[in-house]
């Protein structure tokens, strides 16, 4: 595998049950990508709401993807996460804070009943978000949890038999006549296979993928609060804000790219003054004071088309192909603690089998 995060550790979490060696190739530290930079949300659904991906996707893929989310905090659990002490089952709580809203996620609510799912609709409740009149009210996602991202990449990797080769940027990739060879400042690695785990880094390796997996800048900020404020896990303005306690003296407030959304783009891992600005205020309005804030931070994330994995076979430039020894698995548009575990075993499962992967990156071979 190469690419350290929640999907190459996935991976070869996967090969290690199924008795195959494997080797991890990270450039930096594990985690250093999107998988240590996020949210820590582990949730039920994809970037906005159900009826949203319902109209966008149609219903029964709008299904999949939000059992899928359910399966992968499952498989995480079972991996042991509870056992995390940053680890929370904490519901979350996709908020309305204006009528348009409020009628999407309550039509939502509706249809995720019809198709079996889990919930519950709250409008009103005890804590900071209730108290400051912003919120008309909010559909829960009752089983979902929270977790400091690192951490939980750190038990990831302490399950591994093999460490991790950390500090080893994959330069060049070429497919050989039995499997793939990896190239490196300093080695040439040979495979029988590899599994692309970049995610919004893709395309520096495979340039023909830069169309389909597009990076984009997210942003964060800590505040210490000094007490518990809020009660859930809160995702509101359609997923573009987001908001949750990260420990009981502090909180995490992100998003505000959408008002910035042509400059939000890129590799750079920034802040930039307007965005945390905007989350500060965003912040200061709910919670009705100002912001100790702590810490700031940014993160790369991979954004599909349609806002679905990709998962399929590709040659040394990253264009599709009907299959062999090169593999990529990315592209969860900032939702990959939520869907890239499971990913990389279904990845993995494909890979080995010749089975039709879920989510094939063949849904774009016109592209
Ligand atoms: C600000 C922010 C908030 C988010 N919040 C949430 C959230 O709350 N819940 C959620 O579900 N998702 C969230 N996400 C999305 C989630 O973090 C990502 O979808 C997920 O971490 C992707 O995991 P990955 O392993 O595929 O990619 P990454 O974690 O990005 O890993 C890719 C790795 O590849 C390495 N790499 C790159 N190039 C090379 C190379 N040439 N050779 C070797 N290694 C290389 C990188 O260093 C990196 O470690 C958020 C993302 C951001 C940025």
């Amino acid at each position: 595998m190469v690419g350290g995060g929640i999907t190459g550790v996935g991976a070869a979490l996967a090969l290690k049950r199924r008795g195959i060696e494997a080797l991890l190739i990270e450039r930096g530290e594990i985690a250093s990508g999107a998988s240590g930079r996020n949210a820590g949300y582990l949730m039920r659904g994809a970037a906005d709401n159900y009826v949203a991906a319902t109209r966008d996707l149609g219903r029964a893929s709008a299904r999949q993807l939000w059992k899928w989310t359910e399966d992968n905090l499952t498989m995480l659990r079972k991996e042991g996460i509870e056992s995390l002490p940053t680890y929370r089952r904490v519901p979350s709580c996709l908020l309305a804070m204006d009528e348009s809203e409020r009628a999407e996620l309550h039509e939502s609510a509706a249809l995720m009943r019809e198709d079996g799912f889990a919930l519950e609709w709250v409008e009103s409740g005890r804590d900071a978000v209730w108290r400051s009149g912003a919120a008309l009210g909010g559909l829960l996602n009752p089983d979902d949890a929270a977790c400091n991202p690192c951490d939980l990449l750190k038990f990831l990797v302490s399950r591994l038999d093999h460490p991790p080769m950390t500090h080893t940027e994959v330069a060049h990739v070429e497919l050989a006549d039995d499997g793939v060879s990896l190239k490196t400042a300093e080695a040439l690695i040979e495979a029988k296979r590899c599994l692309v785990c970049l995610n919004a880094y893709t395309s520096l390796l495979f340039p023909a993928l830069s169309g389909l997996i597009q990076p984009k800048r997210g942003q964060i900020l800590a505040a210490r609060t000094g007490s518990v404020v809020f009660d859930y896990s809160y995702y509101a303005n359609h997923g573009y804000e987001y908001f949750r306690q990260a420990t009981p003296e502090a909180v995490i407030i992100g998003g505000w790219r959408r008002r910035f959304a042509e400059v939000e783009v890129g590799f750079e891992e920034r802040t930039t003054e307007e965005v945390q600005r905007g989350l500060e205020g965003f912040g200061e309005r709910l919670l009705g004071a100002p912001l100790e804030v702590t810490a700031r931070w940014s993160g790369t994330m991979g954004f599909t088309p349609d806002g679905l994995p990709l998962i399929g076979p590709i040659d040394a430039a990253g264009r599709a192909a009907s299959a062999g020894p090169l593999w990529v698995c990315g592209g969860y548009t900032g939702h990959g603690m939520s869907m890239a575990f499971k990913a990389a075993h279904e990845a993995v499962e494909a890979m080995l089998t010749g089975a039709a992967p879920p989510f094939p990156l063949s849904r774009f071979l016109n592209e």
